[in-house]
């Protein structure tokens, strides 16, 4: 079930409030507000999707924050700086964009009757940041630590954090089976920083369960030319040969001027050409390759000439598939076949072509420096499998996170609740109205569970008074919503896990973002937009200026005709 949306639809350029002082701030929490509400369904386990297309004619049905946030082409300025957090979240953490924008708009919400009521923004801002600082140093805290466990135990804990991201995904049913499979791809590529080398193909059609993890480097096969078919297809230890040649039989004959005095000569000219492609193919033959990959053309005649000689060929193979190859079989591109000497040379221990689907595959594996891995989706729709890319790309930053930093705080809305209630306790100590403003912050963070609540059908403020009085007994520290029977359990018990650094990021940024809006009380159109819009105007009246002379014109030849 996915709901419809149009993009575009939500505060286009006509309707920006130019108002200044109070009512700009509360226009623009109001907008702010409207951005989050299209994106609240889609929080936790039981959200919704949003299927979201354009005037291209295309679709995309998402359930990631960061997605909806940037296919919506949101104008409001104010309401653009939601958008924002929701990418830098995107990319600083890979996960928690709904929570980060739900969380900055519910502080913004908190806010608001203050605001109405006359309080000076700069009141509420100082304490916002001082209540952002207590809950962060407080869910560093309570943040539990995954180092000095063992591999398999490691792994496991692993998973279990990939499966709560997943868990709110299409993909969710199938949480089981990815989670390990993306564990295995991150801890594949050990420590290197470039996410890139975790490849995900695409490749429509089977179900979700046949998807499955080379350990090395997989892509589809590129065009070949006469001759392929004749060439082996598998191979065991084989040397591999990257390139960054052409090589085809390159005629002469357009873009070079010879003069000849004697017929003759022509053929000598014609030779000459041949002689430099075979001196090319024979060099990479004598380099004891038994993989030619180019990044440009193979032609046919080089392609027939492997063939003949028991060598694999595949011309333009794209940049990233090469440099995935070189990362994994140890190999360097080559721009040039004279001196190809062994050290550049990549091998592996398998090397495939096999059938995927309707797809042939390439597939290297056993490679030695191993530093790579690729994730083979299978699936039906387009749309479909687009989203499950997104979503393991989620799960595979939730996952390098986790192993980065290795501590872990309870999801489900538990942490929230326990920082919410730290909060309120620290409020009780501070005199003056500042203790309001941290209580109202301290109300913001129970959006996530209440929200979690809504989203699943069940009556959230039962769950959240039963949340309330756990937390305050002292002993409930980790207890969040329970998405299954609609009571409360023990996160940390339940496996429900997120990294620490997603909320740590999710309330900086959340709070970084209310405080900023909060800040701006005018908004006000450069110079130069306005004089576009001047000009616009002016040829608008220019237009109608003519439209009149026309009009006058034909009264004129009414006149002259009768
Ligand atoms: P985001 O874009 O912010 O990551 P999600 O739709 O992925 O939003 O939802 C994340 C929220 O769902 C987190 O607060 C997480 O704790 C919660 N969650 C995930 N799995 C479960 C579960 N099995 N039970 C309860 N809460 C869960
Ligand atoms: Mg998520």
């Amino acid at each position: 079930m996915a709901s419809m949306l149009q993009p575009q639809i939500i505060l286009l350029k006509e309707g920006t409030d130019t108002s200044q002082g109070k009512a700009q701030v509360v226009s623009n929490i109001n907008a702010c507000t409207a951005v989050a509400d299209t994106v609240r369904t889609t929080l936790g386990p039981c959200g919704m999707d949003k299927l979201i297309h354009d005037d291209k004619g295309g679709t995309t049905i998402s359930n990631d924050g960061a997605t909806i946030m940037r296919l919506l082409d949101i104008v409001h300025p104010a309401a653009k700086i939601l958008v924002d957090i929701a990418k830098s979240q995107d990319s600083e953490v890979g996960d928690g964009t709904t929570t980060v924008v739900l969380l900055a708009a519910e502080f913004l919400k908190e806010a608001k009757p203050y605001i109405e009521d006359g309080v000076h923004p700069h009141s509420l801002i100082r304490s916002y940041r001082t209540a952002g600082h207590l809950a962060i140093e407080k869910v560093k805290e309570l943040a539990v630590s995954i180092e000095g466990k063992s591999l398999e135990e490691k792994k496991s804990l692993l998973a279990k954090c990939a499966a709560t991201t997943l868990s709110s995904k299409l993909i969710g049913g199938e949480k089981e089976f990815f989670a390990p499979m993306v564990v295995d791809a991150v801890l594949a590529i050990g420590n290197d920083d470039r996410l890139n080398l975790i490849g995900i193909k695409k490749v429509p059609g089977g179900t979700m369960r046949d998807s499955f993890l080379v350990n090395g480097v997989a892509f589809k096969k590129t065009f070949s030319y006469a001759g392929f078919e004749q060439q082996p297809k598998k191979f065991l230890n084989p040397k591999i040969l990257l390139l960054n040649i052409e090589l085809e039989l390159k005629s002469e004959k357009e873009n070079a001027e010879i003069r000849l005095s004697d017929p003759m000569q022509y053929q000598s000219i014609v030779d000459a050409e041949w002689n430099i492609i075979y001196d090319k193919l024979d060099k990479c033959v004598k380099s004891g390759a038994k993989i030619v990959l180019s990044r440009l053309a193979i032609g046919d005649l080089a392609t027939q000439y492997f063939a003949d000689r028991d060598i694999f060929c595949a011309g333009r193979v794209a940049e990233e598939d090469l440099q995935r190859v070189a990362a994994a079989t140890g190999g360097t591109v080559q721009t040039s076949v004279n001196n190809v000497v062994d050290e550049v040379l990549g091998s592996c221990e398998v090397f495939e072509e096999k059938q995927v689907g309707n797809e042939r595959f390439n597939i290297f594996s056993g490679c030695p420096s191993g530093q790579t891995a690729t994730i083979v989706l299978r699936g039906g729709a387009d749309q479909f499998i687009e989203e499950a890319e997104r979503s393991l790309h989620d799960a595979i930053m939730i996952v390098r996170r986790a192993l980065k930093n290795s501590t872990v705080v309870p999801g489900g809305g538990a942490i929230d609740m326990e920082v919410s209630k730290y909060l309120r306790q620290h409020a009780r100590t501070i005199a003056g109205k500042s203790q309001f403003f941290v209580n109202s912050f301290a109300k913001a963070l129970e959006v996530i569970p209440r929200q979690l609540c809504d989203n699943a059908g069940f009556d959230a403020t039962d769950v959240l008074n039963k949340l309330r009085q756990k937390h305050a007994s002292g002993e409930g520290a980790n207890y969040g919503v329970d998405i299954l029977t609609g009571g409360i359990a023990d996160s940390l018990a339940n496996f429900v896990w997120e990294p620490a650094v997603v909320k740590i990021n999710a309330i900086n940024a959340a709070t970084e973002a209310a405080c900023l809006i909060l800040s701006v009380d005018e908004t006000v159109k450069n110079p130069k937009s306005e004089s576009a819009q001047g000009d616009a105007a002016a040829s608008a009246m220019g237009g109608r200026g003519r439209g009149g002379a026309a009009m006058r014109g034909r009264g004129g030849r009414g006149m002259r005709r009768r």
